[in-house]
């Protein structure tokens, strides 16, 4: 276990010093469904939220735990949800204050399937989003209204990576009483969103988080420091009698516990209900990620820099989208709210349009043509045919995917590596 506030030491100590009963340094993997009870008086305490505990791994896993007080602590949050995808995370960030008939409010800068989610699924469960531009943020404040439960963007979205205004969007929910949640996915260690003051904090581990590339999963973080009760009337779903829990009000039910009312009614009822957990073989993976994390952002971020700078120069890009590459207010933000780098994904535009673009992605040696981003290798993607393709075009570009754009997650292998498979399949293309 650690004190340490340096996200290297929290990384490898955070949550875990040795398996009690082995010594094991290791953290173990609990392959187990379910937990054996002491008592008939200890199954009723745990499932009566009097003391917690172990009970079923669908709602909780010892090593699920240890990655969710790792990450905790690693963005100085309360509490953490482990969950099955990014997209699950997402879900229930939303689900878990919103019902039918209220709406929220999202960047529109969003991950295509983040997009989706929003505008399609839970259209059909009577949530509305309401999209606004994130380069105003009075925006959002426009678009509050009193059944208004949250609002969420990403920290930086890809493909645009236009750094989003956390403090100002933050401040104007503060003064309203809504809490933002950010999708911090694309830039752990280089943004702490609840030093700005978000409230929650979304994950897909499945990209840098994890790193390997072998895993999908999530993950949920309560800051702890938005005022549900404060903000009363917006939130009956946490300041109501809850009919699936025998009544109980999840802002009084957990207070001798701290400020977790959030992420606890997240993991006993929608994790409960929806079954939507991490497996724990899953969340070893992620430990065994985040372990070199901060060593990986550095070399991400030091090799996206070559590759733009390469791109900014090659007489085939028309446009090379990197923060580095931006002025006026998108570079102060990139400034404010990344330290440390910006990130490991570079877009760029090729003059010959979407054809140009195919031929270069298929004439990729070292890179991997792929969906994902965040791993340890090389990866890239033509948005516009592949991840953006369910958009309609209007909406492929209010998400910045035009058809000659191409996205690449830059890997931690040796830069000179990088750099030469580009040339040749800019050669190529
Ligand atoms: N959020 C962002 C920013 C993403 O890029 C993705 C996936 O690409 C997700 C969420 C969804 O994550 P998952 O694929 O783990 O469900």
């Amino acid at each position: 276990m650690t004190d340490s506030k340096n996200p290297e030491t929290i990384v490898l100590h955070a949550g875990h010093r040795k398996d009690d009963t082995t010594n094991a340094v290791a953290v173990p993997i609990y392959q187990t469904t379910s937990f054996q009870f002491d008592s008939t008086e200890h199954a009723a305490n745990l499932f009566g939220l009097k003391e917690f505990g172990n009970i079923y791994s669908r709602i909780m896993n010892p090593t699920n735990d240890v990655l969710e007080q790792r990450v905790t602590a690693l963005e100085g949050g309360v509490a953490a949800l482990a969950l099955g995808s990014g997209q699950a995370a997402s879900l229930f960030a939303i689900q878990n204050i919103c019902h039918a008939g209220d709406n929220f409010v999202s960047s529109t800068d969003l991950y295509g399937g983040t997009w989706n989610l929003f505008a399609n699924t839970f259209k059909t469960m009577g949530i509305e989003v309401r999209y606004v531009d994130p380069s105003d943020p009075e925006g959002f404040r426009k678009a509050t209204d009193e059944r208004t439960r949250c609002y969420y963007a990403e920290t930086l979205p890809n493909p645009k990576l236009n750094v989003f205004p956390i403090k100002e969007v933050a401040d104007i929910g503060r003064e309203l009483g809504v809490p933002l949640i950010m999708d911090n996915t694309a830039c752990p260690i280089l943004c702490r969103p609840f030093d700005h003051g978000a409230a929650i904090i979304v994950y897909s581990t499945t990209k840098y988080i994890g790193g390997h590339g072998t895993s999908i999963g999530g993950l949920l973080v309560d800051g702890g420091n938005f005022d549900w009760e404060a903000a009363g009337d917006r939130f009956p779903m946490l300041n109501q009698p809850d009919p699936s829990y025998h009544g109980a009000v999840w802002t009084e039910a957990v207070k001798p516990l701290g400020p977790i009312a959030y992420i606890i009614k997240a993991r006993v009822t929608l994790l409960r209900d929806i079954g939507a957990p991490m497996a724990p073989f899953n969340a070893f993976q992620f430990i065994q990620g985040i372990e070199t994390l901060p060593l990986r952002m550095e070399r991400h971020c030091s090799n996206a820099q070559a590759v733009a700078d390469f791109l900014a120069g090659h007489d085939k890009v028309t446009a090379v989208i990197h923060p580095s590459q931006q002025s006026g207010e998108a570079r102060k933000r990139a400034d404010t709210y990344l330290k440390g780098g910006y990130g490991g994904l570079v877009g760029f535009e090729l003059a010959g349009g979407a054809e140009a673009g195919r031929k270069f992605i298929d004439a990729l040696g070292l890179f991997y043509h792929v969906a994902n981003i965040g791993d340890a290798r090389s990866l890239a993607i033509h948005p516009a045919s592949t991840t953006h393709s369910q958009l309609s075009a209007e909406d492929q570009l209010a998400t910045g995917v035009s058809q000659g754009y191409v996205r690449l997650s830059v890997g931690i292998e040796h830069i000179d590596d990088i750099l030469a498979d580009l040339k040749q399949a800019l050669d190529a293309a």
